[in-house]
């Protein structure tokens, strides 16, 4: 089952992305947490990542199959996948094409004025990577995560200047795919703007309609 989740910043890719993970027992592979991860280590490549991600610029295809294929051929992604923040142009759906075959395209579909209001209120927790929205999620004490006590942090790339430039990205490169997916008859639409409970049941019901053999509402 590979699955790709596809949607502004702030959509709930992440959120939806790691309850679907435990659901269908398939990894939750974020190509923006990948390269964070190799942007924190202390190598060329790393410095040329450290700058493109915190402008919010998108990375080479190059790099970024690179990065993806390493993960994939992993083992824990021989039952499937559910991709996050990739593609996010013609091309790399193209690419992956080449690679996988896809059981479905889930599109959350948020306003621009919510996509901004998500990012920029948006901490998380890096040891347990719990997420928390300063407005709708608050934690319990300010700045300290609920579940294992360790201090917040926020994306260097969450900050207003890049959440902008990500949002022009993704209406100019990613935005086009909707089209692509639809036509392919691999689109599942669901309202990004309700409750997350509501947005995964309304995802597992849909993808049930589309993989009869595959989900199951929870
Ligand atoms: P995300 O966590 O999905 O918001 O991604 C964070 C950043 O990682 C993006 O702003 C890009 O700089 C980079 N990135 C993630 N996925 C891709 C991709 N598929 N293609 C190019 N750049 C990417």
């Amino acid at each position: 089952m590979n699955i790709v989740l596809l949607g502004p910043q702030g959509s709930g890719k992440g959120t939806q992305g790691k309850i679907l993970s435990k659901h269908y027992d398939i990894p939750h592979i974020s190509t923006g947490q990948l390269l964070r991860d190799i942007a924190a280590t202390d190598t060329p490549l790393a410095h040329e990542l450290q700058d493109i991600l915190k402008r919010g610029d998108l990375v080479s295809d190059e790099i970024l199959m690179e990065v993806l294929t390493e993960r994939m051929q992993m083992d824990d992604c021989k039952k499937g996948v559910l991709l996050d923040g990739v593609p996010r142009t013609l091309s790399q759906a193209k690419l992956l094409e080449e690679t996988l075959t896809l059981n479905g395209v889930i599109f959350m579909d948020i306003t621009d004025d919510e996509a901004i209001f998500r990012a920029s209120n948006r901490w998380h927790c890096p040891d347990c990577e719990a997420l928390y929205n300063l407005q709708t999620h608050a934690p319990r004490r300010s700045g300290i995560c609920d579940l294992c006590n360790a201090t917040l942090v926020q994306r260097e790339d969450d900050n207003p200047k890049s959440i902008h430039e990500r949002l022009e990205h993704y209406h100019k490169e990613t935005k086009p795919l909707v089209d692509f997916y639809r036509k392919k008859g691999l689109l599942i639409e669901v309202d990004g703007m309700q409750r997350v409970k509501i947005v995964y049941r309304e995802i597992l019901k849909k993808l049930q309609e589309h993989q009869p053999n595959t989900a199951t509402v929870a």
